[in-house]
């Protein structure tokens, strides 16, 4: 039974930049159904920022529409993309982008606290229980490692419970095995039913998404299962371990 999560159609971009306009996205029909774990690819100025800022409710498309769970948001305003942002879509960036002088618990509180939620810190600290960083709960972003900060990153993402989490190079500032044990927390996430997309450049990270779209000059121009897919869980077992 189709339930997509995300549905575009016709969507498209323009800037202008004085008397040149650039077309930073062109006419793409794009469906994201529930539970689908999609990589984004392509060079360069093909068009993915452009995309993710589109379905991530940070902006609005030129032309065409977009269906988020169903709901047209292509000529919301500011405050109902805000309100349908922080209820539908968790965010992972490639520089973490927590708090700096707040701890693990609090960064993670910060969704729940726009939300007004009730029990942020117990919501919060289950959050954390799900990314294995429950003893970190208290140290700040300095007293802990990249992969660390990128798990307290996740737990800030899906303590709303969103129906999609975005990572925009979630593994970008990642050495080898801290990425491949990002992927493992993004697969377990996305068995339990999570929507994940993520942007990246790494081919052998792509390979851990069940579904590859690639862009380029603002098109879509191919979208395809990923037939050999990577499990994080297995490539972690033959890891050696992290040097600490
Ligand atoms: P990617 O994320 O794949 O690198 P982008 O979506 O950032 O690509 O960019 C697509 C095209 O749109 C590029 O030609 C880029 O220069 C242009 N572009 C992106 N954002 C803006 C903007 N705010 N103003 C003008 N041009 C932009």
């Amino acid at each position: 039974m189709s339930n997509p999560v995300i549905e575009t159609k016709g969507l498209g971009k323009d800037y202008e930049m004085g008397d040149v306009v650039v077309h930073a996205l062109r006419d793409v029909d794009i469906t994201i159904e529930k539970g689908e774990f999609v990589a984004l690819m392509g060079p360069s100025g093909a068009g993915k920022s452009t995309f993710m800022n589109l379905v991530g409710c940070l902006d609005r498309p030129s032309k065409g529409d977009f269906f988020l769970n169903g709901e047209n948001v292509a000529n919301m305003n500011d405050n109902q993309l805000a309100e349908i942002r922080n209820k539908n879509i968790g965010f992972v960036f490639q520089n973490f982008n927590l708090l700096p002088r707040t701890s693990a618990v609090k960064n993670v509180e910060l969704p729940l606290m726009y939300a007004g939620a009730k029990d942020r810190t117990k919501r919060a600290m289950a959050a954390l229980d799900r990314v294995g960083l429950t003893q970190r709960s208290h140290h700040k972003p300095s007293e802990l490692s990249g992969g660390q900060q990128q798990r307290v990153a996740i737990a800030r993402a899906i303590v709303n419970e969103p129906v999609l989490i975005f990572g925009d190079e979630p593994t970008g500032n990642l050495d080898s095995r801290t990425s491949v044990e990002i992927m493992a927390l993004f697969q377990e996430l996305n068995e339990q039913g999570k929507t994940v997309i993520i942007v990246t450049h790494e081919a052998d990270i792509a390979l851990h998404c069940k579904r590859i779209i690639r862009f380029k000059d603002g098109r879509a121009v191919s979208d395809e299962p990923v037939t050999n897919r990577l499990d994080a869980k297995v490539e972690l077992a033959n890891l050696p371990p992290a040097e600490e």
